[in-house]
């Protein structure tokens, strides 16, 4: 029979009743240090005060309106978005996939606009992962993303991650955008070089071809950066934005230049929760403590320190871990097994890490985990790897 919850994922069973920081408390007690963050979403950790009480606040005055009336808590959270980015608008969706969508959408009818209407291609990467909707998994299209699912949503081309040859020879008069995640989460903490996002900048530049990152997991804070293309000093046409933004409440959004976001004029797209009060309140409070000044300095300092640690595990338990990946608090180990029974084996150690492709446990702790938490976090990966490395 099937279950009562359409069963599309496989969950590990633990119950956890309550969140506190980096910890996720389980039903029996138990205390797990929580280096996944439910997915890089709870950025400043679970229950932190500065979100709950935005929440709460907004939630005693008013939840929802729609978007046929101004909403202030929206505006607020855009205007601060559009101060600290490159970026001039900003729409705000509910989930990371309709920030995918409403890109696409963009990227086309910016070029539909400029009299170009067969510029509609966008140019995607192996490894990446952009959304489950229609027009995301197009754009990453694994096997098993989109077997079974129909016809795939024509206009995109998939490139090899890191072969600059292949791209530069893809970008036709028929392109519309590339879109890219700067650092691969989902594909296993795959960092795109600073060299090789300038050159794409170039590549796009010289061809008038929008640039799209989907920052949706390695933004917010979590590179060290509050967005991890401003280590290397470019900037995109279009930003996708979800995860950490909302701490824990669904949001997302689009960010773009006012030339890129010229074709969306008024009735071209729309959400009914999308911008809520309730979530922009949450996002406000969010963006303002990660902004705040010196609180990226902290994820960078401990950033570095963990992959300083990790460094050593590798060398000490080389039957378990292979490689490090990554910067700031997104961090990959590289490990000689499923990766899944790594993660599994971190359970019995009371410690949360979050499976990958390409063999890779990913570190996705809360910005806000302590000196304290950190040295706690390398102790349970260690004595997770001796304890793989004890079964016969
Ligand atoms: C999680 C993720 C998405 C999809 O976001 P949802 O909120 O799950 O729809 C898209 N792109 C990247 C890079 C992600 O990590």
């Amino acid at each position: 029979m099937i279950p009562s919850v359409l069963p599309t994922y496989s969950r590990a069973p633990l119950h956890f009743v309550k969140g506190e920081g980096s910890w996720l408390i389980e039903e029996d007690g138990r205390r797990f240090l929580d280096l996944g963050s439910g997915i890089a979403v709870a950025a400043l950790g679970h229950s932190n005060p500065v979100v709950v009480n935005a929440l709460v606040d907004q939630a005693n005055k008013l939840w929802h309106v729609s978007n046929l009336y101004e909403i202030p808590q929206q505006q607020a959270l855009a205007d601060k978005l559009v101060d600290n980015t490159f970026a001039d608008t900003v729409f705000f969706t509910n989930s990371g996939t309709e920030a995918t969508e409403l890109a696409v959408k963009m990227v086309r009818k910016y070029w539909y606009e400029k009299g170009q209407p067969d510029r509609v291609e966008i140019i995607s990467f192996t490894g990446a992962f952009h959304g489950r909707s229609a027009a995301a998994i197009a754009a990453a299209p694994t096997e098993k993303m989109v077997k079974g699912f129909g016809p795939l949503l024509p206009g995109f081309v998939n490139l090899k991650w890191g072969d600059m040859e292949a791209l530069k020879a893809a970008v036709t008069d028929k392109t519309a955008a590339i879109l890219i995640e700067p650092i691969q989460g989902e594909g296993g903490i795959n960092v795109m070089p600073d060299e090789q996002l300038k050159a794409l900048r170039k590549l796009c530049d010289e061809t008038g071809t929008l640039l799209v990152f989907d920052e949706i997991q390695c933004g917010m804070g979590r590179s060290g950066r509050l967005f991890a293309h401003e280590w290397a000093g470019v900037t995109p046409d279009v930003m996708l934005v979800a995860k950490g933004i909302g701490g824990g409440f669904p949001l997302g959004a689009v960010l773009a230049t006012e030339d890129a976001a010229s074709g969306m004029v008024a009735g071209t797209h729309g959400s009914t929760y999308g911008g809520n009060p309730l979530g922009c309140a949450v996002g406000l409070a969010v963006v303002t403590a990660i902004t705040e000044p010196g609180f990226l300095d902290e994820v960078r300092r401990k950033g570095s320190a963990f992959r300083q640690k990790l460094e050593g595990l590798v060398a000490d338990n080389p039957d378990v871990f292979e490689e490090v990946r990554g910067t700031g608090f997104m961090l990959g180990l590289k490990v000689k097994m499923a990766p899944a029974d790594f993660v599994k084996a971190g359970y019995a150690r009371e410690l949360i890490t979050v499976p990958a492709a390409d063999n890779v446990v990913r570190i996705l702790p809360a910005l806000t985990l302590s000196d304290e938490e950190l040295a706690e976090a390398v102790s349970r990966l260690d004595a997770t790897a001796k304890d793989i490395a004890a079964k016969p």
